[in-house]
């Protein structure tokens, strides 16, 4: 998503049937404007394609043309787009004249403008069960002329005309997960955790490469037919990842340990309980030991 500039959002909740009057075409005296200065946060399908209509991997595509930045809320890792280091802060994909050059695969938060898509969570009909609704606005920003333009849209239409519905549905569960569950800033594990949770999300190559080449497999219950679509499938291996980040964070258990392996585990944490107790009790023992009365 773009992150919006808050004093361009017109303050209305906008639904997939509200209206707006909007048209961009290279023609426009602003044409390219809103390609500069902007903070464009990444999603995992996004770098797919992007990456790919590039010819890079994803390690290579992240380190050329993305920023890492942690949320400050959630502490969720996440890659913006990273913007030229001139005063005027280009995108590195805009061409002034022809546009952007990787148009066809740019990121879902591209394909929205000026529309920008909230998601909240709203009670669901159970006490523990959180709905997340999907809600628009539009951004007005002052040097878009778009807006005097004389082609009317629902939110519905543009969404389909832009293929940001169809990005939506790559995208939409790893937004979940997000909504779900933050790495708390005091959870001792929090530093792995991020780690994985960025190699999952963003770099696939990479991750592909921890699940086929590692011990991954010897660890985990996967099953056989499911190694080769990793290997092959991109959005396969995309799903899979967000089902490991699902397991890394506690939320669903797509993503299993063997048995044999989750039982070690389990005596493993039974026995380090066991001797703190011991540990403990015998502190306790000599604590009392030294205040009884001597003589
Ligand atoms: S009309 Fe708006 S969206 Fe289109 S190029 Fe101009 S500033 Fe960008
Ligand atoms: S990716 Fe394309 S549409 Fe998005 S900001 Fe860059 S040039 Fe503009």
């Amino acid at each position: 998503m773009v992150s919006l500039n808050n004093k361009a959002v017109i303050p209305t909740k906008y639904e997939l049937d509200s209206g707006f009057k909007f048209r961009c075409h290279p023609g426009i005296s602003c044409f390219t404007r809103c390609c500069r200065n902007i903070e464009v946060l990444l999603t995992p399908y996004d770098v797919v394609r992007m990456k790919n209509r590039l010819g890079l991997s994803s390690t290579e595509f992240l380190a050329r043309y993305t920023r890492y930045q942690e949320d400050e809320k959630t502490t969720h890792p996440l890659a913006f787009l990273k913007m030229n280091e001139d005063g005027e802060r280009l995108c590195p994909f805009v061409d002034e004249k022809e546009g952007c050059r990787i148009y066809e695969d740019r990121p879902a938060a591209c394909r929205y403008y000026p529309v920008g898509q909230a998601t909240h969570r709203v009670a669901g009909e159970k006490p523990d069960e959180a709905v997340h609704d999907e809600f628009y606005v539009i951004v007005k920003e002052e040097h878009c002329r778009g807006f005097e333009e004389d082609r009317q849209w629902t939110i519905r239409e543009w969404r389909e005309d832009q293929e940001a519905a169809r990005a939506d549905e790559f995208n939409r569960e790893w937004k979940n997960i997000m909504m779900k569950q933050n790495i708390p800033r005091d959870d001792e594990d929090r530093e792995r955790r991020q780690k994985m949770f960025y190699l999952a999300s963003y770099d696939l190559d990479a991750f592909r490469r921890f699940v086929l080449e590692s011990r991954f497999l010897e660890i985990f219950d996967v099953a056989p037919e499911k190694h080769q679509k990793i290997r092959d499938d991109e959005l396969e291996l995309m799903y899979f990842a967000f089902d490991y980040i699902k397991y890394m964070l506690g939320i669903a258990q797509e993503v299993r340990l063997k048995p044999h392996v989750a039982e070690e585990r389990r005596r493993a944490v039974e026995q380090v309980k066991a001797r703190e107790e011991a540990e403990r009790a015998a502190r306790v023992a000599a604590a009392s030991a030294e205040e009884e009365p001597k003589g």
